[in-house]
């Protein structure tokens, strides 16, 4: 099978799995994922399933990545924050959906290779930074969107504060490898109300940026 009928197997796949939003579905069909997995995986591109992206990171299952774009809700007018660009794929599935992301990544050679495949796709509303994302990113605040793509004990507070009231924000919460919680919160003014949105299993959110990679 061609990428292209692969591609739109996973979408069939995912509608079956309860994806019924037919703009995140368009959103999932438009982005290549093969491009954004190492070489040697890229047959299993169109599998539903997290992979290896190097350095110990994994891009997530499409499933995962089509619940967490839903909840988000998003429209076109939004400014999404991403914290995690890993293999980039998710911030190039929300660029499809936003005004703009801007995401962050603590691997400095993930967000090149990142990088160059927003430029080789025209993904031109994607800004990057090297970083720690948990700090969020103040300049720009606040945003309309947050969504963290790694495990954090608790949700990190600068990132409520740079979520704008009515604002969502995804984020997997839980130890590292297990008993992780996707959780939604919507941004009111007494504070942040949360929703269960199911188990899932992430790598950690890093405190910093990685040492010696430049
Ligand atoms: N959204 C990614 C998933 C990547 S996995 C994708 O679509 O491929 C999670 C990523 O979060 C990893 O690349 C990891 O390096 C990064 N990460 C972990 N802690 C971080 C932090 N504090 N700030 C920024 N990125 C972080």
């Amino acid at each position: 099978m061609d990428m292209v009928s692969e591609r739109a197997q996973l979408i069939l796949g995912l509608r079956q799995n309860g994806i019924l939003n037919q703009t995140v579905l368009a959103a999932l069909e438009a982005i290549p994922r093969e491009l954004f997995v190492p070489e040697t995986f890229a047959r299993h591109a169109y599998d539903d399933s997290a992979l290896p992206i190097g350095r110990g990171q994994t891009i997530s299952q499409p499933l995962i990545v089509a619940r967490m774009t839903d909840a988000l809700d998003l429209t076109r007018r939004h400014k999404v924050l991403e914290i995690g660009t890993g293999s980039g794929y998710q911030a190039a599935v929300l660029s499809k959906l936003s005004r703009r992301v801007y995401t962050i990544e603590r691997h400095k050679p993930l967000l090149r290779e990142a990088e160059s495949l927003f430029r080789i796709l025209d993904l031109h509303n994607i800004s990057t930074r090297f970083g720690d994302g948990a700090v969020g990113w103040a300049e720009q605040a606040p945003f309309d969107r947050i969504i963290v793509t790694a495990a954090a004990p608790d949700i990190p507070q600068a990132l409520i504060d740079q979520l704008s009231i009515g604002g969502r924000l995804v984020v997997p919460v839980g130890p590292d490898g297990e008993n992780q919680t996707l959780l939604l919160g919507i941004k009111a003014e007494t504070g942040l109300e949360l929703q269960e949105l199911g188990g899932v299993r992430f790598v950690p959110l890093l405190p910093g940026v990685e040492a010696g990679n430049g």
